[in-house]
């Protein structure tokens, strides 16, 4: 037996250490005497009693295994088994790319004049969307069906989400399907009119941003003619709080960061504060300035024999980024290039984000742990994005790009299309990444990002630092937990 590649260990005071593997998930504090065996290997004859049962132990939780061989047949058996997956229907919905707000990070880039000429969703169109959907959940069969709408600012175009989300919640019902319908959105016209429509329809919850204290989020999110935003947007979620989750997103560039923890101090003066499910906040990462992985790097957190710890360039942010990448309307608070994340997985960070998230427990608020971040949906057969012309899409990163659409919901084929898909199919950019233990949760990044800043989906703009300050942030949680 040897130490998976997949393990991760970190020193915890005392003679404790927390040991992980991210392709079982297992996690565990042992003694240093414990952890020792993974350098030992070999088996268990020589071993007394107590060492010969946590030897097994190690090997049960997949910290030992036979071979490396084997840990690479495990893995690739674990990302097909995402790719397959029937658990669940997965569907964004762009209704539209139009957008009432003027972002600092997104105006400023490509979207001067997006709101007049922008698409938006008619309802014919989102009749043959249903019509698909419906067919892919009688394809799929799935357990249960995740429908969530975003944009530009999905709020906008009320009729085409009232009717999708009545449509398809009928269509459900019929097939004995839970709908879990969330919307992302800047929050300023979510009022309590539209969470009650929705509601009977499987409205689970919302997901709204601030960027920052009243000041900060002001300058960052105006709306268009320079007004500021924060205060309807608390205001509205004042009124909507208690009838469904709310989640704050954020992101923060370095004209921002600092003051972040000035809202996470208002947030929890607020009686609203303990419905709010999660906070979590993200850096704006400007594109053309990731660095691909060196090839020599040989990336590991902790020992598992590999020897010296090698850091890996992360994506800086800074405020004065090369020119944008246009994403023709898709917002850039939930995109690949943008970045925060429909998806939750663009976990992109740096330092400041490590801080951002100790913040944000410390006010008491619900956060990702940073680790477990992926596969996200780009890897997801049943997964898909779907924009305001009906072009389908492999997540929302690329809903801007319409020679990146992999399919249309009219069926419609063309070569273009059909390569994109094709793209996409073969796409294994963790075939970069080494031996590198964050596979099983990273798959080597997200792959938008990737397109963006390096103009190669299969280039990891590998963020492993980040990772690892993480994975040592869950240890001491665990730790402080047992
Ligand atoms: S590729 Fe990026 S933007 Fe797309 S789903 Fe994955 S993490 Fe999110
Ligand atoms: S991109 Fe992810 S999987 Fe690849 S080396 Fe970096 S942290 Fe590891």
């Amino acid at each position: 037996m040897q130490a998976s590649i997949f393990n991760l260990r970190v020193p915890l005071p005392g003679d404790d250490v927390f040991l992980m593997n991210t392709l079982t998930d297992a996690q565990i504090i042992v003694s240093s005497d414990v952890a020792a065996l993974l350098d030992r290997g070999g088996d268990d004859s020589a071993l007394d009693q107590e060492a010969r049962q946590a030897f097994r132990q190690l090997e049960e939780n997949g910290f030992l295994v036979p071979s490396r061989d084997h840990d690479r047949q495990g893995l690739n058996d674990y990302l097909a088994g995402v790719k397959s997956s029937r658990t669940e229907l997965n569907v964004t919905v762009l209704t539209t790319l139009q957008c009432n707000f003027a972002c600092d990070y997104c105006y400023q880039g490509d979207h001067g004049d997006y709101n007049k000429f922008a698409d938006k969703m008619s309802l014919e169109t989102a009749a043959r969307i249903a019509t698909w959907i419906e067919r892919e959940m009688d394809r799929v069969n799935p357990e249960k069906f995740v429908l969530t709408f975003f944009g530009g600012e999905p709020l906008l175009n009320l009729p085409v989400l009232y009717y999708l989300a009545e449509r398809l919640w009928q269509a459900s019902e019929r097939r004995r399907l839970p709908q879990m319908l969330t919307i992302i959105t800047n929050g300023l016209l979510l009022t309590e009119a539209v969470v009650e429509r929705l509601l009977p329809f499987g409205l689970r919850g919302v997901k709204i941003t601030l960027d920052g204290d009243k000041e900060t989020h002001d300058r960052m999110r105006p709306l268009r003619g320079g007004q500021g935003t924060f205060d309807r947007i608390i205001e509205n979620i004042r009124r909507i709080a208690g009838r469904c989750k709310i989640a704050i997103g954020g992101n923060f560039d370095e004209s921002s960061v600092e003051s972040f923890p000035a809202l996470l101090e208002f947030l929890r003066t607020q009686e609203f504060a303990d419905q709010l499910v999660k906070v979590n906040f993200k850096p704006v990462v400007r594109p053309g300035q990731a660095q691909p992985l060196p090839g020599a790097s040989r990336p590991s957190l902790a020992a598992d024999g590999a020897g010296a710890r090698t850091t890996l360039a992360l994506t800086p942010v800074a405020a004065d980024g090369s020119p944008l990448k246009p994403l023709n309307g898709t917002c850039m608070t939930s995109t690949g290039a943008g970045i925060g994340a429909t998806c939750d997985s663009c976990d992109f960070l740096d330092d400041k984000m490590a801080f951002l998230r100790d913040e944000t427990r410390r006010h008491g608020f619900p956060t990702p742990d940073g680790v477990h971040n992926g596969p996200c949906h780009v890897h997801h057969t049943h997964a898909h994005t779907i924009g305001p012309d009906g072009s389908l899409y492999a997540c929302p990163g690329f809903t801007g790009e319409k020679g990146l659409s992999t399919g249309h919901v009219d069926d419609r084929l063309d070569p273009l299309r059909q390569a994109a898909r094709q793209q996409f199919d073969r796409l294994s950019p963790w075939n970069a990444c080494g031996d590198c233990a964050f596979i099983p949760v990273c798959a080597g990044g997200c792959i938008a990002a990737s397109h963006a800043t390096l103009g190669d989906m299969n280039t990891p703009a590998c963020h492993k630092r980040a990772y690892e300050s993480a994975v040592i942030s869950l240890a001491h949680q665990s730790a402080g937990a047992s």
